[in-house]
């Protein structure tokens, strides 16, 4: 056989399988280990028998279209939907022109990597930040910059300071990328005050923001401030993205980028030597779905249900977890961040043993720093197990940070 690896690029050289995915891997089929590793929504939400009959209808009634090739931006159809729909309960006025439909939001954050980042360009962002994000800024080139967070995200202080000496030391930095409410990995959401302080800095340092929201239909606060910059940004500097992962189900890999004028365009090419067009059939279900109010009923049935995770997991964290383990209380979304202040406890290297010893499994929090710290720390998800599995779970954890 010849030698495979001189064929593989820089790229795929550059790439190495991560050991705690593989760990991850393996526990999906271990029936005796509690995961709060995953982020996916639990399957039980699914509108099953709707979404049912929606396929069945738009194949029978539009399959030639539906089963056909499609524009690359996306079907007309469900970029006005999607667009009514931001208005209505965002607040985010884009012209279905400025739409891109996306192969979830993880092909969005390629795609704005695509077409925004040269090699050494710097990309800033909150740290810890989501996994899947810095990958794909990585892959493009950028130099990633973390700002610290406290109980309200990002601190938009130390944004501006990094800003600052960045563009003293002549840095590119082509955007600020943040997850503005229930944070992945940190639980956290930004208040208004924050949002417009980013949108002023990255008007005053000539810099784009991106947005990636995923998860502010999913709260469990009354009041709490859920404004997407995209709908205060009068400078158009924001570029939004969304999905229906967590809304409808992640299966359908339908996202989409909310653009700016000469953006679009570009992000449009980018998109067409990527994959020609999302999936037809699954941008025609989600339109129907939109239209007919499912996504609106999902939310109203997953947010009180993903609050009673959430405050299951909250109280049995309150009960088990000693007093030198401090965690995020989400208003929202799907995660919790926990941090050991134990002198030397390192999740990255206590997670085989949290496996095979304690049975339970969370994700580093290493992964998601920017800069190689948070080894005390881990992100742990509320939306998957069982209320049983909460309680048990929160038992072990407990046990692992007590005793190694
Ligand atoms: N951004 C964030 C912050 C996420 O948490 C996720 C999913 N975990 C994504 C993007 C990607 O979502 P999808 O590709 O399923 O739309």
């Amino acid at each position: 056989m010849p030698a495979y690896d001189k064929f593989y690029s820089r790229l795929a050289v550059g790439i190495k399988a991560s050991d705690i995915r593989e760990l991850l891997a393996i526990i999906k089929h271990r029936k005796d280990v509690i995961s709060f590793a995953g982020g996916i929504p639990d399957p039980k939400l699914f509108p099953k028998s709707e979404l049912a009959d929606i396929a069945r209808e738009v194949i029978l009634k539009y399959g030639d279209d539906a089963l056909q090739y499609s524009e690359t931006k996306g079907l007309i159809e469900l970029r006005e939907t999607l667009s009514d729909f931001m208005r209505r309960t965002k607040g985010i006025q884009t012209d279905a022109e400025d739409l891109i439909i996306t192969t979830g939001s993880q092909q969005a954050l390629d795609i704005v990597a695509r077409g925004m980042i040269d090699p050494g360009d710097v990309v800033v962002t909150e740290n810890p930040s989501y996994l899947a994000a810095i990958g794909a800024f990585k892959i493009a080139g950028a130099k990633l910059v973390g700002v610290e967070m406290d109980e309200h995200g990002m601190d938009t202080h130390k944004l501006e300071e990094k800003l600052r000496s960045l563009k003293n030391s002549g840095e590119r930095v082509k955007f600020i990328y943040t997850i503005p409410v229930g944070h992945n990995p940190a639980g956290t959401s930004l208040t208004l005050d924050r949002k417009k302080h980013i949108i002023e800095l990255a008007e005053e340092y000539d810099v784009m923001v991106v947005e990636d929201d995923p998860y502010s239909y999913i709260i469990y606060e009354d009041g709490a401030d859920t404004t997407p910059l995209k709908a205060i940004d009068k400078y158009g500097r924001v570029i939004y993205l969304s999905t229906v992962s967590k809304v409808l189900a992640p299966g359908l890999r339908i996202g989409w980028i909310a653009a700016i004028d000469d953006l679009t365009r570009k992000f449009e090419l980018v998109k067409q030597y990527l994959d020609l067009h999302s999936p037809t059939l699954t941008q025609f279900i989600v339109a129907e779905a939109v239209k007919k109010g499912l996504i609106d009923r999902m939310v109203k049935v997953a947010t009180p249900y993903y609050k009673s995770k959430r405050d299951a997991m909250l109280s049995a964290m309150e009960d088990y977890l000693p007093d030198y383990v401090d965690y995020t209380k989400p208003i929202g979304g799907l995660f919790i961040f926990v941090k050991v202040d134990k002198e030397g406890f390192n999740t990255t290297k206590l997670l085989e043993v949290a496996i095979t010893k304690y049975k339970i499994a969370y994700v580093p929090g290493a992964s998601f720093f920017v800069d190689g710290t948070g080894h005390n720390t881990m992100r742990i998800n509320f939306s998957y197990p069982t209320f049983d599995e909460i309680y048990e779970g929160v038992r072990r954890l407990s046990a692992l940070i007590k005793n190694e």
